[in-house]
């Protein structure tokens, strides 16, 4: 029976909640198909400054790099908002990416048709929404040198190498040729030279791949398309501040930003988280959706893990589940009756274990 090592960072907020869920899940996936999984919890975020001192404590930091794959729920604590350095539960997230060498971030967004009420755009412009997100995740202004604060004035450097560009272009070409075979490359390349790089490197990439068609869009253009005619979108290939910017945007056409999985993938093991942060408002009341993290754990199998079958089958259960009309709060029409964070993960996990959309 093979065997798969997961580091499992919960972190603060509602990441506790809606990691217990993941994993109860992960489990019966595992247990459906026959591998087993081994499962290591180390603390990150608040949670680390609190056991440690530092956002990502020295045995997180080591951990992770020794799984075959990480499982994260979200960072972030009011009482941390104004902390500096490592204290700063958000640079515990940016560390760790970095320790990982997690330099693409894929982010898919569907529109569960049973869910449609809950998207702001009416249900027509939503219908085929399918679209993934590769967002740059190592470069560009969050990274870039110099930088600096001063009285007057400050800056920020966006900066991107050819080698940057390329690699999480192949991402994102790869990507395609698996789906609808279209990429959507994003820049600002009449006014930046560095998108002027971006689109040079990205069109030579393309030629390697002969089968995916490659369309350019300013970003300007591109977040309007988004709401306009998103389901025009395949595969979308962006730096890092734009893809930061376009998949919050994204996120919000599924209807809550609780349904939403991401898997940041690069030199190392896979981090695989939801979109969503700590939730601070609802932390420990037992509401949280727990289908975006449940939906990362899916990633998790395809991605990090290469349990593609499994994946499958968390996949189809989260869709089972939603079609079956159970709902938390964040997702239900007004008057519906929902269940709390634990029941919507247990329902998952029985309809993972059974196999049968008809029994949710
Ligand atoms: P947030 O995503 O935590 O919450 C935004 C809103 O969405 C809140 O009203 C919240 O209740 C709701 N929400 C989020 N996830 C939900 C879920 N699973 N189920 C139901 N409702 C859900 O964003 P925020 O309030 O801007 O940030 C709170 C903290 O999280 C901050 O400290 C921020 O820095 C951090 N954060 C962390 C990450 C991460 O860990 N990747 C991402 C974004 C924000």
């Amino acid at each position: 029976m093979s065997r798969h090592v997961i580091a499992v960072l919960p972190g603060d907020g509602i990441g506790p909640e809606v990691t217990t869920e993941a994993l109860r899940v992960l489990r019966a996936a595992a247990e459906l198909h026959g591998f087993d999984l081994d499962t290591t919890e180390f603390a990150v975020g608040a949670a680390g400054v609190a056991e440690a001192g530092d956002a990502l404590p020295p045995a997180t930091a080591s951990g992770v790099t020794q799984a075959d794959a990480v499982l994260l729920g979200a960072v972030g604590h009011p009482s941390l908002a104004a902390a500096e350095g490592r204290r700063r539960p958000e640079a515990g997230l940016l560390a760790l990416r970095q320790r990982l060498g997690a330099y693409a971030n894929l982010r898919p967004v569907t529109v569960h048709p049973a869910l449609a009420h809950a998207s702001p755009l009416r249900p027509e412009r939503l219908e085929g929404v399918d679209l993934l997100i590769v967002r740059e995740l190592l470069g560009g202004l969050y990274y870039g040198q110099p930088r600096a604060l001063e009285p007057d004035s400050a800056v920020n450097t966006m900066r991107y190498s050819v080698a940057e560009i390329e690699r999480v272009a192949r991402v994102a070409f790869e990507a395609a040729r698996g789906r609808r075979g279209s990429v959507t490359s994003v820049d600002k390349a009449n006014v930046l030279e560095v998108s002027q790089l971006w689109r040079e490197t990205v069109t030579r990439i393309a030629a390697d791949y002969p089968d995916v068609r490659l369309e350019h869009l300013y970003v300007d253009y591109a977040a309007m398309r988004l709401v306009a005619n998103p389901a025009a979108i395949d595969v979308l290939l962006t730096e890092n501040l734009f893809g930061d910017i376009l998949s919050d945007e994204a996120a919000v056409l599924s209807g809550s930003l609780g349904l939403l999985p991401s898997a940041s993938i690069g030199d190392g093991p896979g981090l695989f988280e939801p979109v969503h942060g700590s939730a601070p408002d609802i932390a420990g009341k037992g509401i949280a959706n727990p289908i975006g993290a449940i939906a990362s754990a899916a990633m998790l199998l395809r991605y990090g893990l290469g349990e593609s079958e499994a994946a499958d089958a968390v996949e189809r259960a989260i869709v089972a589940v939603l079609s079956a009309g159970l709902r938390t709060p964040d997702i239900a029409r007004p008057g519906e009756a929902t269940l709390g964070t634990r029941e919507l993960g247990e329902r998952v996990a029985q309809a993972v274990l059974q196999g049968n959309v008809a029994r949710v």
